[in-house]
């Protein structure tokens, strides 16, 4: 692995933004830029890693396995976390092998993860494929679980001034990073967990399985549509968002977040006065899904 392809914790900074939509209400508003640790690897899915990989190397495995589609942020997140720590990797891929592999996965392929595609239907048995090579360390699709969690509550350290804010608002797939952030979220803080899967009201239940702290609420309503769905409201919202203020948000996770957030606000949901920090969680890589030229950034 190349010498510059470290990731920059340095680089992660407050991005304070300014509109009349906040303005009005006396909101402020700042973002945690996790998306600036490196260009592919996702923040967030780094701190999720990192316990997993002490843990597999303590318990004397030599290989990971784990799962993911060809847009993976956490496929491409632990192939990098498993390569720079000189660990095999298998990823575990929903689907048939395309002609041409996504940038995801040629990314992937660079950190030497090997891919094993796998059927729509045989993805749906995933403890089958597990069964099948007892010699893997097994790593959830995204990460999910109590040492993904733990890795997750050191995001907010590296908010400056933590204790200033009201209000923490975060993307919320499998819950691992909100369960986090709810663990080292301060007394006075509320935490606001988009939910960017359709209709997932287990999320709750299984972010309680991740922490004993109930500091936090799910919303259900900033999805568009489900998983990964870009209706064109969104892509609009996306290039209006990179234009007032420079800031380029991902089709998956951050861009829905950062609607809800503003919607939240316009709607007096998040109250006068309010101080909040949203969390990029990163994840722009996903981004290359779309046609080039869609975004005009990336
Ligand atoms: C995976 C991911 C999330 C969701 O994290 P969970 O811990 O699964 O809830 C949020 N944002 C980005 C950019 C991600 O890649």
């Amino acid at each position: 692995m190349m010498a510059e392809d470290k990731l920059q914790f340095d680089n992660i900074h407050t991005q304070t933004i300014e509109s009349e939509w906040l303005q009005e209400k006396s909101v402020t508003l700042d973002v945690l830029r996790l998306d600036k640790v490196h260009p592919v690897i996702s923040g967030n899915k780094w701190f999720k890693l990192k316990y997993y990989l002490q843990d597999m190397t303590a318990r004397g495995f030599t290989e990971l396995g784990t799962f993911g589609g060809a847009y993976s942020n956490h496929i491409v997140a632990t192939a990098y976390a498993a390569c720079l720590s000189g660990i095999k990797s298998r990823g575990f891929i929903r689907g048939e092998e395309p002609a041409l592999l996504s940038p995801t996965l040629q990314q992937a392929k660079a950190y030497e993860m090997q891919l094993q595609f796998i059927s729509r239907a045989d993805y749906q048995n995933k403890e089958i494929i597990k069964n099948m090579h007892p010699q893997l360390y097994w790593i959830n699709e995204g990460g999910y679980g109590m040492a993904g969690a733990k890795g997750a509550s050191e995001i907010l350290s590296f908010a400056y001034h933590l204790t200033k804010y009201s209000h923490i608002v975060c993307a919320t797939g499998t819950g691992t990073m909100l369960a986090g952030i709810c663990e080292s979220a301060l007394a006075h803080q509320q935490v606001i967990g988009i939910s960017v899967l359709k209709n997932n009201f287990s999320i709750t239940r299984e972010v309680n399985a991740l922490t004993q702290k109930r500091n936090f609420i799910i919303l259900h309503d900033y999805h568009f549509g489900g998983y990964a769905k870009h209706p064109p409201a969104l892509i609009n919202f996306i290039q209006h968002t990179w234009h007032a203020h420079q800031l380029p948000l991902d089709i998956v996770y951050t861009s829905k977040t950062f609607y809800a957030t503003r919607e939240l606000v316009m709607r007096n949901d998040i109250k006068e006065g309010s101080k909040i920090l949203m969390i990029h969680s990163g994840g722009l890589q996903g981004n290359l899904s779309l046609p080039a030229g869609v975004l005009p950034f990336l």
